[in-house]
């Protein structure tokens, strides 16, 4: 049974026990800008599904989040402690603004956090960029957040929830200031094994920014695993793998898996929503008339993503049963990404090259094999797509979860779908019923495809309810979190003694 978004508030403030909850993400849950129309400042909420999962919780919490500004008109919309309160409406915690500069932006962002941790963390070294420059605004920029949430903390108890890959530092910052605060951090992508980890030269910095929390959390037991094992050889934590804990200069880290989800809900209310029926009519004209069957993919353009693999197999698939032309349509979803970046922008080019060569092999004046749509869509669109589509190919090469299998499951409402899905995302661990596909080997995962397209009704359905069942939501990932931290909690506080630096 699944926790309500509702109870966690209650359940939060019982674990919490009085102590303020202080969330710190690079990006912020709402952002000002300008309207076209008349100049005046108006209030957007950038997409995301923890930014979306964690605002309901923080209304109900009353807390404070502390985020990079980045909206044009952030500036104008807090007051002289770089506050605002949220949502505008009706408002319910307090949101507190970190700037960044042009520069900042480039080293700490898109930087150190983009071109170096995000390649290592996905197994790609080879597309690293170690600059010093990058390194040195990731460690400025990460003591901008630590000092922000100092100043929010500031003569309180709370609990402070680091977000991601962009604040490694912030903890040990924030920990040297304030030795009793609890701190916990959730990072969203893989954590690599030793053997790739140990490339990063500031790798002892990172570790031990990292094992300055209480609690960190990663999607799998194979990346708790990783960064115990590189806590012991690169920082000199005393590591025990099986209670999963790092000790350094006295203080303790509990580690931990805690696969991350969705809300289940909003996807399956967004593809039975009253004009969902109608959408789907329009997009069968449009993609797959005279009843032929549809696939779709959702990514970003990211090189972890493996698009052109997919594209690969697909194009074999065409090739090597030639009745599926006309009769097999796919839709690509690609939202452009971090396009100021090299790598990513060879990638797009590639996609389209590839979606180009499909098109004019197979296509004919009636039917377009691939449709690449290079945008993002909202939810209620996405939720209809997914509810509609035959297949579902999630190729991943490396993926930290890859909440598009799982918005997929969620959207399959008559469960005539199958999903099929890379054997290196972390959600084929948890989707049994999923065709699983090395997205390394195209040959086999056009077969599968091929095969997926044929499965009998039967068998479609009670692989798709059985993933349905047995599918937590995001509410159930935010419940075990804290529960895991607030049981830690108490035993660090038993056992160091620990109190704040006087003055703090
Ligand atoms: N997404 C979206 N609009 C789009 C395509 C994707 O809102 O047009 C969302 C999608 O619903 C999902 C997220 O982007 O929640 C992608 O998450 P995932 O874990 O699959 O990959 P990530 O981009 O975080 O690496």
């Amino acid at each position: 049974m699944s926790i309500s978004p509702e109870d966690l508030g209650s359940l939060f403030r019982t674990l919490l026990g009085g102590r303020r909850l202080v969330v710190v993400s690079n990006r912020e849950p709402y952002e000002h800008s300008w309207s076209d129309e008349v100049g005046e400042v108006e209030v957007e909420r950038p997409a995301g599904g923890l930014t979306s999962a964690l605002d309901p919780l923080m209304q109900a919490l009353g807390g404070t989040w502390v985020a990079w500004g980045s909206g044009e008109a952030d500036a104008e919309a807090v007051d002289a402690d770089h506050r605002v309160r949220v949502p505008p409406e009706d408002p319910g915690y307090t949101l507190r603004r970190v700037w960044l500069t042009h520069h900042d932006v480039h080293r700490y962002y898109l930087g150190f956090s983009n071109q170096f941790l995000w390649p290592i963390c996905h197994l790609r070294p080879d597309l690293t960029r170690v600059r010093s420059r990058y390194w040195e605004r990731y460690r400025r920029v990460n003591r901008r957040f630590a000092e922000a949430v100092l100043q929010e903390v500031s003569g309180s108890d709370a609990v402070v929830w680091f977000q991601d890959y962009h604040l490694a530092l912030a903890p040990l910052l924030v920990r040297a200031r304030r030795p009793g605060l609890t701190l916990a951090h959730f990072w969203h992508i893989p954590f690599p094994p030793y053997d790739v980890f140990r490339l990063a030269p500031q790798a002892g910095f990172l570790l031990r920014g990292m094992l300055a929390n209480d609690l960190m959390g990663f999607h799998l037991a194979g990346f708790a695993d990783n960064f115990l094992r590189c806590a012991a050889e690169l920082a000199g934590a005393a590591v025990d793998m099986e209670a999963r804990t790092a000790t350094l200069e006295g203080h303790t880290c509990h580690v931990g898996a805690f696969p991350i989800s969705i809300d289940v809900e909003q996807f399956r209310a967004a593809a039975t929503a009253p004009d969902a029926e109608a959408a789907m009519e329009r997009l069968w004209a449009r993609y797959a008339p005279g009843g032929g069957m549809l696939g779709v993919g959702v990514d970003r353009m990211d090189y972890s993503k493996g698009i052109p693999e997919k594209l690969k197999a697909l194009e074999l698939l065409w090739d090597r049963y030639p009745e599926l032309r006309g009769r097999f349509t796919f839709v690509q979803v690609a939202v452009p990404s971090r396009s100021d970046i090299a790598a990513y922008d060879e990638l797009s080019q590639k996609v389209d090259r590839q979606v180009w060569r499909i098109n004019e092999r197979f296509g004919t004046s009636e039917w377009r094999p691939v449709h690449l749509l290079k945008q993002s869509l909202p939810t209620e669109r996405l939720a209809v797509l997914y509810r509609m589509a035959n297949v579902c190919v999630v190729s991943s090469l490396q993926d930290g979860m890859n909440l598009v299998a799982k918005e997929f499951v969620a959207s399959q409402t008559d469960a005539r779908g199958v999903l099929v899905l890379s054997r290196f995302a972390g959600a084929a661990e948890e989707m049994e019923g999923a065709v699983l596909v090395n997205p390394f080997d195209p040959e086999t995962c056009a077969l599968q495809i091929r095969d997926a397209l044929l499965l009998p009704p039967d068998e479609r359905e009670r692989a798709m309810r059985g993933m349905q069942t047995g599918m937590a939501s995001i509410y159930d990932w935010m419940e075990s979190y804290f529960a895991a931290w607030s049981a830690h909690a108490g035993e660090a506080s038993a056992e160091e003694g620990k109190g704040d630096a006087p003055g703090a």
